[in-house]
């Protein structure tokens, strides 16, 4: 995680200590109309302390028994004051602070070491940012034209390529329909403009109302946002955590990123590591990835996902 997005985090849980506070004061407040006696006792309680410094600076004779009473009168106000809640129809801890997460106060720290509620937030922010630097709104299936693929058979795929845009349409959209961590992941290849970067963010768009955690973006993106992170001064591995770790990754525009050894190994260690699906697109062939990228990197995204390749003319051409 960068140093802004631990900042966000540490924002977070300070924001929870003060909402929890000014919760409380609302809370008390109503108390002092409609119970006031409460009010009372916790002014009396909160002189405990005051009590107990005067008795030891005093050295009062029977300092023990004096201590022990000032214990014994301290309970019994807590006692009475979660009675009087309680008969007025309150929870008994209702002028208690109460935080969000009740393990660690909201400070992100218990005795044991990091909160859970801190490496969440860690990994809410992370993916937060990861789709924030998405280069597109979601898509979704209804908004897919396929009157834009032409009708004539397409010689080298041997059928045209609206019928063959036609059943991928219908198997991505099963497919998020359908989906679930265990399924394959997808290989879309085909020239710009074929609508590959649309269907895959329509299929996450569907996989995240259903529930599952999605991370979206392109590969330059990620890979980039992953060698900062390594390269950066605590070497943090949080990115790439995540994009080995959600339930569905979208990797768009394959083969467009930046080339560096780094980027090389990041993605061999995302194709061969991650257990979940991912979605792939590229406008470069199977060939051409195979060179780019290596035998074995392309092999396995092959074994893992199931490929299609998207025929057509550039759509965007078309709708200008
Ligand atoms: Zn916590």
């Amino acid at each position: 995680m960068n140093s802004s997005a631990r900042e966000a985090v540490r924002r977070t849980l300070e924001e929870r200590r003060s909402r929890a506070r000014v919760e409380q004061a609302v809370r008390i407040e109503e108390i002092s109309k409609k119970v006031p006696q409460v009010i009372a006792l916790r002014k009396e309680m909160a002189l405990t302390s005051v009590k107990l410094s005067r008795m030891i600076l005093e050295h009062k004779a029977d300092l023990a028994a004096s201590l022990e009473k000032l214990k014994r009168d301290n309970l019994s106000m807590q006692e009475m004051e979660k009675d009087l809640l309680r008969r007025a129809g309150y929870p008994e801890d209702y002028l208690e602070l109460h935080y969000t997460c009740p393990l660690c106060k909201d400070t992100g720290f218990t005795e044991q070491g990091v909160c859970s509620c801190y490496r969440k937030l860690e990994q809410e922010e992370t993916l937060q940012r990861l789709s924030d630097s998405s280069p597109l709104e979601l898509r979704d299936f209804a908004g897919f034209d396929l009157r834009y693929y032409d009708q004539t058979p397409d010689a080298s795929a041997g059928t045209s390529p609206r019928e063959l845009m036609t059943r991928i349409f219908d198997y991505c959209k099963n497919y998020a329909e359908t989906f679930t961590p265990e399924a394959k992941g997808l290989l879309f290849s085909g020239a710009t403009g074929l609508g590959k970067t649309h269907l895959s963010l329509a299929v996450a768009k569907r996989v995240i109302e259903r529930g599952y955690d999605v991370l979206y973006g392109t590969a330059q993106g990620f890979l980039s946002a992953a060698e900062e992170e390594h390269f950066s001064r605590e070497r943090s591995h949080q990115t790439m955590d995540s994009l080995l770790r959600c339930d569905l990754l979208v990797l768009d525009d394959l083969g467009s990123e930046f080339t560096s050894a780094f980027s090389q190994s990041a993605l061999y260690e995302l194709v061969n590591g991650r257990r979940g699906p991912m979605i792939v697109s590229s406008n470069l062939s199977i060939k051409e990835l195979q060179d780019r990228y290596g035998q074995r990197i392309v092999s396995r995204l092959l074994s893992k996902c199931v490929y299609m390749r998207f025929l057509g003319r550039d759509i965007r051409q078309m709708k200008k």
